[in-house]
């Protein structure tokens, strides 16, 4: 089965049979968050996607070893050389250590992803746990002439580069466009062209993060310590490189540069970009304003939301798409996708209640061909659940008597649904929602939604005791203009 997967790999643009370097282990890197803020479900989308890749490599028997970073240093806000450190930036505006910054939102990352029952990776290194080995790096690609040192920065030097490497092969774009659309801005005349990028800043006096290095106080560019934890956990070419789409370029592109600057050798062999989850098909992101937080679809505290989701049903939705398709996000789609799950969830249950016959009048086969094929086909996970929904149609007809089924299917049958809805595609069943959270979440919103119907009737009196009340157990209730929203006080 492990030779049939293929893997659409983004710098040769095309599907390619997956082999990896040793035959029975898989290296595989996954750009993770900038812990500076809460994840949305647009970077939760990404993470769910290679989750799925993780688990079906090791569901093929390989012996995976998965490295996905935390990026607590380095990430600028222009998402290149320019302006503050995004995490540094925050330390200052809530006059906390840059450290409890990056401690709270790695704790909130893992904790959304463990509700969304992704496995952890093998290794999460740290872009400051790292500064002496990407210290090394940049020294390195120094040595190589791939770089120079320049008023206490350190910048790669793209257009030396580009004269015997294709820079832009990953991300499609032609060097000649890259010049004519890079302007210089100010505080970029220390570098020779502007097209270089920055693998070492150096920092003002006010910066709060910053270290010892030959060229004097900084710190690492974003790109490079993708380059130096990839390399040190995984090798000089390793097999799966994952993340968004969006860091194609500059990052992706700039860490090829940096590793073939560094050791001569091209560090990925198979490219991998998720698509991007939307919303009215724009891009979901934090700076747009238009991202939502797992917990306001877990809990339906958002008046985009006409009800909360649950975990499972949101992880439902992600997988019902390609995840090199974009995705639009809205309560409509979660709302079918809900219901594709309770109808997934109900047949599995059922599964224990199909009497066997002698004979099979069902292809059992045919369905684990189908999930097999799609799989393979670059984790087309729609065509797996469509596969499942097949044998949803086929439980339903078991269950009523019109078709029959021997002991060896059904056992076929009940682990194909085990594999794939559980091992490979990382669904759990989820209890009905009794938790007491959830009850008094859904009791808050009926409330308020009997506030809001008071008032539409003019009836203020209850409208403003369901208000004082509410207030009373500490529950705030505002009205904003995008409509009523709470907080516990
Ligand atoms: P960041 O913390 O911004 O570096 O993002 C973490 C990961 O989430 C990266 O792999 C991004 O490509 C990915 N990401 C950001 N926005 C979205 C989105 N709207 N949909 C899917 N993935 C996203
Ligand atoms: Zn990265």
């Amino acid at each position: 089965m492990r030779d049939q997967l293929k893997i659409y790999n983004t710098l040769t643009r095309e599907k390619e049979f997956f082999k990896p370097i040793h035959p029975d282990a898989v290296g595989m890197y996954v750009c993770g968050p900038t812990v500076y803020s809460d994840v949305h479900i647009g970077n939760c989308r990404t993470f769910v996607s290679f989750d799925v890749v993780y688990r079906y490599l090791n569901y093929l028997g390989y012996k995976v070893r998965y490295v996905r970073n935390i990026t607590d240093v380095g990430h600028l806000e222009d998402d290149a050389d320019q302006g503050e450190d995004k995490i540094s930036k925050k330390a200052k505006a809530l006059q906390l250590e840059p450290m409890e910054i990056v401690q709270q939102y790695t704790n909130g990352f893992h904790h959304v992803l463990q509700l969304f029952n992704n496995i952890e990776p093998n290794i999460e290194p740290t872009a400051t746990g790292h500064i002496l080995e990407q210290i090394e790096m940049v020294q390195q690609i120094i040595d190589n002439g791939w770089a120079y040192e320049s008023n206490g920065s350190v910048y790669f030097d793209v257009e030396k580069y580009s004269q015997s490497n294709d820079y832009g092969a990953l991300s499609g774009r032609k060097i000649e466009d890259l010049r004519n659309n890079t302007r210089e801005l100010d505080g970029q005349s220390e570098k020779r062209n502007p097209l270089d990028f920055a693998i070492w800043k150096k920092a003002n006096p006010e910066h709060i993060m910053k270290w010892n290095s030959p060229w004097g106080k900084g710190f690492p560019g974003w790109h490079l310590e993708c380059s130096v934890m990839s390399t040190k956990y995984l090798g000089e070419t390793f097999d799966i490189h994952g993340g968004g789409m969006d860091l194609k370029f500059p990052h992706h592109e700039c860490e090829i540069a940096q590793n073939i600057g560094a050791t001569g050798a091209a560090p990925v062999r198979y490219w991998m970009h998720a698509n991007m989850l939307t919303v009215n098909g724009d891009k979901m992101s934090k700076s747009k304003g238009n991202s939502f937080l797992p917990e306001e679809l877990f809990s339906g505290n958002n008046n985009v939301l006409t009800q909360a989701f649950s975990p499972m049903s949101v992880r439902f939705f992600m997988l019902q798409s390609h995840y090199r398709s974009t995705l639009d996000f809205s309560d409509d789609a979660l709302k079918a996708s809900e219901k594709g799950f309770e109808r997934l969830t109900n047949a599995i249950i059922a599964l224990d209640k199909i009497k066997v016959s002698d004979a099979s009048s069902v292809n059992v086969q045919a369905l684990w061909d189908a999930a097999y094929k799609a799989i393979n086909d670059d984790f087309n996970t729609p065509l797996v659940i469509a596969a499942l929904f097949e044998g949803v149609k086929m439980i339903n007809h078991l269950l009523d008597g019109r078709e029959t089924i021997n002991e060896t299917d059904l056992d076929s049958l009940k682990k194909l649904f085990h594999d794939f809805t559980f091992e490979v595609l990382g669904l759990q069943i989820e209890s009905k929602d009794t938790s007491s959270n959830n009850i008094e979440e859904g009791l808050i919103n009926t409330l308020i939604e009997l506030r809001a119907q008071s008032k539409a009737e003019k009836n203020y009196a209850v409208s403003d005791l369901i208000r004082d009340r509410l207030n009373e157990l500490n529950i705030e209730i505002k009205d904003t203009p995008n409509g009523v929203e709470w907080s516990k006080k």
